[in-house]
């Protein structure tokens, strides 16, 4: 049997699209089930779009989600000689046939045929010509562009993998073009004549390829090859079941990169738009994902995108992603917000790691660590105006924050059990619910109205920084109830 192969093709004219992504990914599953080849290639022969820095965003997106390629890239543009000749071979074999039609004179048909409300298709105008009719424009120095010949009867149909029959008539197909009259190859050229030299077996691409698929059928026929096989992949949708587009937010793969998103979780969730495990599962390695792809199980409907199930997703990954791997990834988060400090990689190893590990099953994404996280990173950090508002009301909580910093500034030792103690037993002297203490002081220390566990907060910040953060939380809301006061330390 020949081996499987199959190709993920984009054009270098954006980033990597969550739709491209998905393509990619399925691709790559398959070729992994099926323990076959996964090309890459860059469809760049559009030369007024396509941009190198493009091409290289797309390796760099698909490398981020771990989507390695076995062979490639082949980029198009280096292949325009191999296009020509087998334009010219169909030339030869009368498949196709130069048109010397002008754009404007193309234009003006169109306009008519709109302004009459009929659909326009080439009409075929140069189809016929004869060899003194071409020898003569030619001679005249016109240009030509070369198109395909269509069958003037019958049509082409092929089994679709996911959206099943599907028949074409001729007579709906145009003579299309193959190379422009600036010799340049139109995208059904280069692409056949890819699949072909790169003998390319499956064909898996956006549902928005099905319509370009039986003129590329009849491409193959006329070179004589095996048709390959293809499955047409679902469309993408917003919430709003528009196609989905900038105005429903990120469509980039590097945009939620940025966000904070997680390759695992991102390629987890790009898995399930469209295709079902046979466990029905939501959370799938990419082993498991591997053992049980396959391109029946693809449905034709419609893929919402669910970027709240995409932040669920990412939070469970985060979860239980080992701390070997998220220590880097925070490092970076941090270096790239202006909070990395060379002592977390010495001196402060332990505390950093212990923040880290308290904050990773309350963040949805690597961002939190350096937003909601702050405050276990760096003393400069804003207090939440509405934890302030909920937690701060209580004008006895300026002497309240003020006494526990007295208090824990003698503490030995400064463990879970002693400070909890501690502050229970001033709440008791005082005659307030501990609850009062215990939310006043998270804000104190931390910004946040939710944070880990307060005592768990203090012992990983220290006894230093937890008395000075108390002090200065005593002094802010001293200043807020008595506005003219002026405080003797400088807040951070
Ligand atoms: N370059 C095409 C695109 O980005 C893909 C063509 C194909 O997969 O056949 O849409």
């Amino acid at each position: 049997m020949e081996p499987i192969r199959v190709r993920f093709a984009p054009s270098p004219t954006g980033y990597l699209h969550v739709g491209g992504a998905r393509t990619a990914l399925y691709n790559w599953l398959f070729a992994r089930r099926e323990r076959g080849v996964f090309v890459l290639r860059i469809e760049d022969t559009d030369v007024d779009r396509s941009r190198p820095e493009l091409a290289q965003a797309i390796l760099d997106s698909l490398k981020w989600l771990g989507l390695h390629w076995d062979e490639g890239p082949y980029f198009q543009s280096q292949r325009l000689d191999r296009y020509r000749a087998v334009a010219a071979r169909l030339e030869d074999a009368g498949a196709a046939y130069p048109c010397f039609c002008s754009a404007d004179e193309l234009q003006q048909k169109r306009e008519r045929a709109a302004a009459e409300h009929r659909a326009w298709k080439y009409d075929g105008h140069c189809r016929n010509l004869s060899d003194a009719d071409r020898a003569r424009q030619r001679a005249e120095g016109r240009a030509s562009a070369l198109r395909f010949r269509v069958p003037e009867s019958g049509a082409t149909s092929f089994d679709d993998q996911v959206f099943g029959s599907i028949k074409l008539a001729h007579s709906d197909l145009e003579d299309f073009v193959l190379l422009r009259s600036d010799g340049n190859p139109t995208y059904h050229l280069s692409v056949v004549v890819d699949d072909l030299d790169m003998k390319i077996t499956h064909v898996i691409r956006g549902a928005d390829h099905i319509s370009n698929t039986p003129k590329q059928i009849l491409l193959f026929q006329a070179l004589d090859a095996a048709v390959p096989n293809f499955a047409h992949l679902p469309l993408i949708l917003g919430p709003d079941r528009q196609r989905l587009s900038k105005r429903h937010g990120a469509t980039s793969v590097s945009a939620y990169q940025e966000q904070g998103i997680l390759p695992e979780a991102l390629v987890n969730f790009l898995a399930l738009l469209g295709w079902t495990p046979p466990n029905q599962k939501e959370l799938l390695s990419l082993e498991e994902m591997v053992e049980m792809f396959s391109i029946e199980a693809v449905s034709k409907s419609n893929a919402v995108f669910d970027t709240e199930k995409l932040a669920w997703m990412n939070s469970e990954y985060l979860r239980h992603l080992p701390l070997s791997r998220l220590l880097p990834l925070i490092q970076r988060e941090l270096e790239s917000a202006g909070l990395w400090q060379t002592a977390f990689a010495d001196k402060e190893r332990e505390k950093f790691e212990k923040s880290v590990t308290l904050l990773q099953s309350r963040a949805r994404n690597l961002k939190d660590f350096s937003g909601f996280g702050r405050a276990f990173f760096t003393d400069h950090f804003e207090y939440d105006p509405e934890a302030v508002k909920k937690f701060w009301k209580d004008p006895v909580l300026a002497d309240l924050l003020e006494a526990l910093a007295q208090r824990l500034e003698k503490l030995l030792p400064f463990d879970l059990e002693s400070t909890e103690k501690c502050l229970r037993s001033l709440a008791e002297e005082k005659g307030v619910k501990a609850g009062v203490l215990i939310n006043g002081a998270r804000v104190a220390l931390t910004g946040q109205a939710v944070a880990p566990g307060l005592f768990e907060v203090m012992t990983t910040l220290g006894q230093d920084a937890v008395v000075n953060r108390l002090h200065r939380a005593a002094r802010f809301l001293t200043e807020q109830t008595a506005p003219h006061s002026v405080s003797p330390v400088d807040s951070h």
